[in-house]
């Protein structure tokens, strides 16, 4: 745990007693602030007196005396409106943070060279971040990984001098981080999304900007028209940007060629690392992903023999685009995370032969935006309550049919793509394009039952990362 002394000897409120907001309570008296915590959910502030955080319901609090407001990330900072906490916040003139703020602050106090990589972008985060993190363990880096993605910040050892530090963070958790100055900052791409929670597009881009504004070194991915933006006005004001691209050769900065990465310095290219034959990670979209961790790396001092390495034993993470076994000519992949049709976009467009199972509770839209990848769709297996329009969507385009349940789809599915005759790799995929609810109690679930339907299949042989 890294205890929060920056608030030592001073009154702090925290609202948001979920995983983080315990951990950052726990944080903040271990660094010997006197903390008051407040939760909506009775539940929670049970939990946390059990655990001896201070309690109190904050509409009755003196929020004259506080120092600061530490907030969970989950909770509206600004839209749909602010919570209340927040105006009350507000009224008294006491700063709004995060646990990412709490963060930057131990560092900048206990090891400000700490080298500190963190992740944004509205596709590709946690791949980005663990992929990153990988690559400096393997090469022997002392490396810590969180934010949001497996641990809570503040739960990470505490700062020194040669810890690498690697942060994922949600647009919640930069607008509570203002002073956030990563060594390295990753902007991976930005397409509209959360904008219940940011209002308009244009929020929701500058809070993305802040993250890579505050680092030593920008990495900004230019394949869309909001970051190239970001690009140019950073380097406008002097700042060090190391432009991305997984589609476009750049004159300077870092793009894939197909499966060959290239560094572009004045015009001249060169191959500085390849993900050929690299599993984990396929497609254009992780091309993206391994330029920026491959930018980011070199940033804090790696080697490309050291990257290199880093990038072939990367097992990737569950439920993205997951091999998960073979079966002669069939590979499985368990893409359960893809919870609508933009999320299933990435998948469908790094395979040529796909026996798809799709489904489960619709959302808006439905398939129709996929319409581009039906024809590498040799049949689709169509799952849970949106198996109707889906089919209605498919229509004449692709044979389909409808499997009503995830097993009885995984057993039709492997059948079929066994004797499928076809040169390439089959592949039966799950990538639902829809939310798990009506059949599974989440996405990690429904990702787990697919692993184990084909786990329990004969002859099937599991590969390395699956676990
Ligand atoms: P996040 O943490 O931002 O939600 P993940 O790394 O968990 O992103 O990936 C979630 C899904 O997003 C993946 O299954 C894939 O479909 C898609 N994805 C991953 N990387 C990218 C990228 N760079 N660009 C677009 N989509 C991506």
């Amino acid at each position: 745990m890294i205890p929060a002394t920056s608030f030592s000897g001073k009154r702090v409120a925290l609202f948001g007693l979920g995983g983080s907001g315990t951990a950052t309570a726990h944080s903040l008296v271990a660094g010997g602030a006197e903390v008051l915590c407040w939760d909506d959910n009775p539940d929670s502030v049970a939990k946390a007196v059990a655990e001896g955080i201070p309690t109190g319901d904050l509409r009755e609090a003196d929020w004259s005396g506080f120092a600061a407001f530490v907030l969970s990330p989950g909770v509206p900072l600004t839209h749909p409106k602010p919570h209340w906490t927040v105006e009350l916040a507000r009224g008294a003139g006491v700063e709004v943070i995060g646990d990412v703020e709490l963060f930057c602050r131990e560092r900048n106090r206990q090891a400000p060279d700490a080298p500190f990589i963190a992740i944004t972008g509205t596709n590709g985060k946690s791949t980005t971040t663990a992929l990153i993190a990988h690559i400096l363990k393997t090469a022997g880096r002392d490396t810590q990984m969180g934010g949001n993605i497996g641990r809570a910040v503040m739960t990470l050892d505490p700062p020194e001098p040669q810890r690498h530090y690697v942060v994922e963070c949600s647009s919640y958790q930069i607008d509570l981080a203002p002073s956030i100055n990563p060594s390295a900052g990753v902007l991976l791409n930005l397409t509209p999304d959360h904008l219940d929670r940011h209002g308009t597009m244009q929020h929701y881009a500058s809070i993305k900007e802040r993250l890579v504004a505050g680092s030593d070194t920008a990495i900004v991915g230019v394949d869309d028209a909001y970051c190239v933006q970001i690009a140019d006005r950073l380097e406008s004001v002097g700042k060090q940007v190391v432009r991305i691209s997984k589609r476009l050769p750049l004159t300077d900065g870092y793009f894939a060629a197909g499966t060959d990465l290239m560094e572009a310095v004045d015009g001249r290219y060169s191959r500085i690392a390849f993900l050929e034959d690299i599993g984990s990670l396929r497609g254009q979209h992780n091309a993206q992903n391994a330029l920026a961790a491959v930018a980011a790396c070199l940033k804090v001092g790696l080697e490309l023999g050291e990257i290199q390495k880093g990038l072939e034993s990367f097992p990737g993470l569950a439920h993205r685009m997951e091999q998960v076994a073979r079966k002669g000519h069939v590979l499985f992949v368990n893409d359960s995370k893809a919870t609508n049709a933009d999320a299933a976009a990435p998948a469908l467009s790094s395979f040529g032969r796909i026996y798809w199972i799709a489904g489960g509770l619709p959302k808006e839209g439905g398939i129709e935006p996929l319409r581009g990848f039906f024809p590498r769709i040799v049949k689709a297996y169509l799952i849970g309550e949106a198996a109707p329009a889906f089919a209605a969507t498919l229509g004449e385009a692709v044979p389909y049919e409808i499997s009503g349940t995830l097993a009885a789809a995984v057993d039709h599915a492997a059948r079929e793509a066994a004797e499928d005759g076809g040169k390439e790799e089959a592949v039966v995929l799950l990538s639902p394009a829809c939310a798990s609810f009506d059949q599974f109690r989440n996405f990690e679930l429904r990702g787990e039952a697919f692993r184990q339907a084909v786990a329990a299949m004969e002859g099937v042989t599991l590969i390395g990362g699956a676990r």
